[in-house]
């Protein structure tokens, strides 16, 4: 028996979807990448546990998708299972200012929620259009706070389908990375906020956001920031005064708002992507000396 025929068993409520050769192009706010194998919304914990006993029984590569806004999808796609967390697995449970978040929620509408509550702490969120779980691996950030700052536990789940309540420090945060990706996955996690006035928040919030708009490109398909700052400097700027700005290959291009973020402007593939992740790499280290290492994770590259 093929795993392909075995999968639809893990798919037991309503709630979940099941699709075979799905586009994952349509996952990913770069919007390129060829398709997976399978890809799965997943609405249950009882079922993702069923799925990390499935990867381990059929040794079938998973990868867990957010919403793919720090991911670059090979263009022959991902021989494997996908899977997006719905459901109970993106529950939002507020008792105080201690917040219980599932993995699958957005950051946008966490930000959102807990402005309109008075619970301080995720107003640079509302401009990160990531989810729970990818902020939680990336350690995602913005205005010099990091999603780890609020975090007092994170729930995981291991091969063998059950979950783990980790420390923050045992989440190994750090800066745009954390020790979580050793897990099968990330379920969840527990966020202390700081109590304070509804209208100072939303207005935070609010500010933060039009600041990101104003500074970062929003209207064509990106992934974020390319590159990790170095360290006491920013990559967007070793970018701009190397003179990179514009700069294009293929459908893929420089942002001229923005030097960190690569656009794709005209259909471009993961392959155009790379090749101009390359040619950024080797001109900053010619001109400036200092090598950048990328921020946005692959998929289906070997
Ligand atoms: C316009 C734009 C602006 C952005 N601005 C910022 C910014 O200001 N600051 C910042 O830090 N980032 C920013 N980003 C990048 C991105 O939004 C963040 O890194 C975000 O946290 C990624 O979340 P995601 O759910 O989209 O993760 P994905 O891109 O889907 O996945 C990222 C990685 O996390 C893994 N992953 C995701 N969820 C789970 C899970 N539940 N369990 C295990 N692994 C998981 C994936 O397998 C992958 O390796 C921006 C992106 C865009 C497109």
């Amino acid at each position: 028996m093929d795993w392909k025929d075995a999968l639809p068993n893990i798919v037991t409520q309503p709630s979940s979807r099941l699709r075979f050769g799905e586009p994952l192009a349509r996952h990913t706010y770069f919007g390129i990448g060829g398709e997976a194998t399978a890809y799965i919304e997943i609405s249950t914990v009882s079922e993702l546990a069923a799925l990390a006993r499935f990867h381990k029984q059929w040794d079938v590569p998973i990868a867990v998708i957010g919403r793919g806004s720090n991911l670059l999808v090979s263009d022959t796609g991902f021989k494997g299972i996908g899977v997006r967390l719905v459901g109970e697995l993106a529950k939002l449970e507020v008792d105080g200012n201690v917040v219980s978040v599932g993995a699958g929620l957005s950051l946008p509408r966490l930000s959102k929620a807990m402005s309109r509550r008075g619970l301080s702490g995720v107003e640079f969120a509302l401009g990160i259009p990531g989810s729970v779980g990818g902020a939680l691996i990336m350690n995602a950030g913005a205005w010099g706070s990091s999603f780890g700052d609020v975090v007092t536990n994170v729930a995981v789940m291991n091969d063998a389908g059950e979950v783990i309540e980790l420390t923050h420090a045992e989440a190994n945060f750090e800066y745009r990375h954390s020790g979580l990706n050793t897990y099968f996955c990330v379920t969840g996690a527990t966020l202390r906020l700081e109590p304070g006035d509804v209208e100072t928040i939303t207005e935070r919030m609010q500010t933060f956001y039009k600041q990101k708009v104003e500074t970062q490109p929003f209207a064509e398909e990106n992934a974020g920031c390319m590159f990790k700052n170095p360290p006491g400097d920013s990559a967007g700027r070793l970018i701009d005064i190397s003179g990179l700005k514009g700069c294009r290959i293929g459908g893929a291009e420089v942002s001229t708002v923005h030097g960190n973020f690569i656009l794709n402007i005209d259909n471009a593939t993961a392959t155009d992507v790379l090749n101009l992740v390359a040619y950024i790499q080797q001109q900053v280290q010619e001109k400036t000396g200092i090598s950048l290492q990328t921020e946005v994770k692959r998929l289906g590259f070997d």
